[in-house]
């Protein structure tokens, strides 16, 4: 029997291995360690928790009767259980806190169905190939995130919430935009269930706890020809107030609307030779018949357009989206030149308010960058606050966190690996319920919920009602 590689578990994972044949596995430890990590390196604190936590078998299910027999087998075996799709999450959702098999998804990947106004993919589609897919028929996903090139499609509904489309389509959780999706039990006969309604959101954004998606239907719009725009200008709260006037403007349907300060700026060197120097950016992607609306509203708000191309035009450049500079991709370009970079998730007042950003600056500090992202939230545009924080020290990040909610700006947590206080404020105790449901020996990543532990024991019924002591 060889080591384990993660240290955690006394499963032999070569017979391990042997009983999932004939699906693909992969057991050098070089390539499991590989597939044990994530994006969770953005946090200086998960680097320091995650970065020697390690799975022990990696196995690639290529449909859903491969990934019935690697879920039967770790029933029996009581194996825990990660799923990871393109592995680009923030917090270590998809790092084996507990050792044990990755299911990787990404060999489940054929598009199946495409249709009026939907699309019905495997989950471990990546996400640009459903786009592309679709902009063959005329149709684009109504929502996607900004690392569509690499993440999965199951991937994006276990772990994400938002994204390009959300400006004009709201969240991933909002009625409609996910329509229906199929997720597998893992028990001694795996069987797969279907979601519909408000039901999805008993798996979507669980962090791969409440069953594997296998299936998702999406709702698609008819595909426009997206102009990527860069505006610049003198103050962020110009850049900002322009966010919030192209957001609302009437005759003009962007996707995404983001501020970046001119300091972050200086960390895009391939827009150096487009960007004015020392200047804010708003990014934008609107359709190409209201460029010139788009504009006319830039040079009223201020602002200078800098940057206009296409898709294609961008290519025929060299450059990448321009959404690859916008969500979480703005951090990771600074990333690129200096790791002592990192960030935080804050919300902001709604409406958004110019000149409440404006009076923030000075009291966040210099060690703090703006970076707001625009989106429809309950019907209403709303921005959150994606900084670049210049790390120090732990008491700095929380005594910077203070400030923001001090003035009203609640801080979700970027540095826990926890689904509750991160991902979600409090536990969510019919997500739990779900879980036992469709996990019941709770073999899947599990260790990312503390609530699971107290309610573990409990039937889901009683886990839907369970009320947690007043400290917990
Ligand atoms: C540069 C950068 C930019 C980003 N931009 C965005 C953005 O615009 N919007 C956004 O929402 N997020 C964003 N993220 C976070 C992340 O990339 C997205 O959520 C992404 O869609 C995750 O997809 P993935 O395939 O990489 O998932 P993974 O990281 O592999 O998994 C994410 C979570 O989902 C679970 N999971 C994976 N597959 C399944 C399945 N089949 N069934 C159930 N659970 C599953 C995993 O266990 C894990 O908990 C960004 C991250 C980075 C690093």
């Amino acid at each position: 029997m060889t080591q384990s590689i993660s240290g955690k578990t006394t499963l032999d994972w070569d017979a391990f291995a042997a009983e999932l044949a004939p699906v693909e596995t992969i057991t050098e430890p070089v390539l499991v360690k590989k597939r044990s990590r994530d994006f969770f390196w953005y946090s200086p604190i998960l680097n320091a928790q995650l970065r020697r936590s390690f799975g022990d078998l990696v196995a690639r299910p290529a449909n859903t009767d491969d990934l019935a027999h690697c879920l039967r087998t770790a029933y029996a075996h009581d194996a825990p259980v990660t799923l990871r799709g393109g592995g680009t999450g923030n917090y270590g959702q998809a790092v084996p806190l507990e050792g044990g098999l990755i299911i990787e998804t990404t060999a489940m990947n054929r598009i199946l169905e495409i249709g009026e106004g939907f699309v019905r993919v495997e989950a471990g589609a990546i996400i640009e190939d459903i786009n592309t897919a679709l902009h063959a028929e005329g149709w684009e996903l109504a929502i996607f995130p900004s690392t569509q090139d690499i993440a999965t499609i199951g991937g994006f509904i276990g772990g994400g919430s938002s994204g390009i489309g959300s400006l004009a389509h709201g969240m991933l959780r909002d009625p409609g935009n996910v329509i229906s999706l199929k997720a597998m039990t893992v028990t001694d006969t795996p069987e797969e269930r279907l979601f519909e309604g408000d039901a999805i959101n008993q798996i979507h954004h669980a962090w791969g706890m409440n069953g594997v998606i296998t299936e998702v239907t999406l709702r698609t719009v008819p595909h426009r020809n997206w102009i990527g725009c860069m505006a610049t200008f003198e103050t962020y709260r110009d850049a900002y107030a322009a966010g919030y006037a192209l957001a609302t403007a009437d005759g003009i349907a962007p996707i995404l609307a983001s501020t970046v300060d001119a300091r972050i700026c200086a960390y895009f060197p391939r827009l150096a030779e487009y960007l004015r120097p020392e200047k804010h950016l708003l990014t934008a992607l609107v359709p190409a018949e209201d460029l010139d609306a788009y504009r006319a509203l830039m040079s009223a708000q201020g602002g200078h357009v800098d940057l206009a191309m296409s898709e294609d035009e961008l290519k025929a450049a060299g450059l990448p989206h321009v959404f690859e500079f916008a969500y979480n991709h703005t951090t990771l370009q600074v990333l690129k030149a200096d790791r002592s970079a990192t960030y935080l998730q804050v919300g902001c007042p709604t409406p958004p308010d110019p000149d409440a950003i404006d009076a923030l600056r000075p009291k966040l500090g210099d060690d703090v960058w703006q970076h707001h992202e625009f989106a429809l939230l309950g019907g209403q545009i709303v921005t959150f606050d994606l900084p670049i924080v210049w790390f120090t020290t732990e008491e700095r990040l929380h005594e910077i966190e203070a400030t923001y909610e001090a003035n009203g700006f609640p801080v979700f947590d970027a540095h826990t690996c926890m689904v509750e206080k991160g991902g979600l404020k409090n536990a969510d105790y019919r997500h739990l319920a779900w879980k036992k449901r469709m996990d019941p020996k709770g073999l899947l990543n599990s260790a990312k919920s503390r609530a699971w532990e107290s309610v573990k024991h409990l039937s889901p019924e009683d886990i839907e009602t369970f009320t947690p002591p007043e400290d917990a």
